[in-house]
C-alpha cells in the first residue's frame, strides 16, 4: 500500500559501510521524515495486530531495536526490556554469544527482566543473517519466557535470516 511505499522510499542504501562490500540500509531518513516515521509505526503494529492481548513484553536489541521497540511497547501497553552489549547492564545478567562474519558478539539481558511464561515480541530494525535475533531468542527462552514473534522494519532476504530462526514467526515491514 501507499504507506509502505513511502517508507521504502525513505530507506537509504550506502555502499561499503561499515566495511567494503557491505550495502548498508540506513533507516535514519525514515525517522527524519515525520510522515514516514508515523507510517513505519503503524505498519509495525499492523504486522502483529493478531497478537493483541497475547503479549507481555517487547525485547529490543541495542542499538536500533531501541528506536521502535519502546514506541511499540507504549502503544501496546507492554513492558520493554533491552538486550544490550556486554558490560552495559548493571544488575545480574545472562549472556549469549553469536558469530559475526569475522568476529564474535555478545548480548546480555537482565536475569530478572522477564517472568517465566512471559510472552515476548522481539523488535529490531533489520534482519540480516539472523544471528542477533537468534541470540536474543536464546536469552529470552533461558529466562523461561516464550517468543511469540520477531518483528523487523527490514528483512534482507538473500542473507537467510528467517531460516535461522527455526520455527519462530518472523514479520518484516519491508523486504530488500
Ligand atoms: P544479523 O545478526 O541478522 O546478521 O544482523 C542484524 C543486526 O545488525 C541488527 O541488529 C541490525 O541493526 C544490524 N545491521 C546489519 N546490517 C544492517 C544494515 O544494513 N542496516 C542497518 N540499519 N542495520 C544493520
Amino acid at each position: 500500500e501507499q504507506a509502505r511505499e513511502l517508507l521504502r522510499s525513505k530507506i537509504r542504501s550506502i555502499p561499503d559501510f561499515p566495511s567494503p562490500g557491505i550495502l548498508f540500509r540506513d533507516i535514519t531518513p525514515a525517522l527524519a521524515d515525520a510522515e514516514a516515521f508515523t507510517a513505519a509505526v503503524e505498519l509495525h503494529l499492523h504486522h502483529i495486530a493478531d497478537l493483541d492481548g497475547q503479549l507481555d513484553a517487547i525485547v529490543g536489541m541495542e542499538a536500533r531495536g531501541f528506536l521502535f521497540g519502546p514506541i511499540l511497547a507504549h502503544r501496546l501497553n507492554l513492558a520493554f526490556v533491552p538486550a544490550r552489549k556486554p558490560g552495559k547492564l548493571p544488575a545480574e545478567t545472562i549472556a549469549e554469544d553469536y558469530a559475526l562474519e569475522y568476529a564474535k558478539n555478545t548480548l546480555q539481558i537482565h536475569a530478572d527482566a522477564l517472568r517465566p511464561g512471559a510472552r515476548v515480541l522481539i523488535v529490531d530494525d533489520l534482519l540480516a543473517t539472523g544471528g542477533t535475533a537468534a541470540a536474543t531468542t536464546r536469552l529470552i527462552e533461558r529466562l523461561g519466557a516464550t517468543v511469540a514473534a520477531q518483528l523487523f522494519m527490514i528483512e534482507l532476504v538473500a542473507l537467510g535470516g528467517r531460516a535461522a530462526q527455526g520455527d519462530h514467526r518472523v514479520e518484516a515491514v519491508l523486504q530488500f
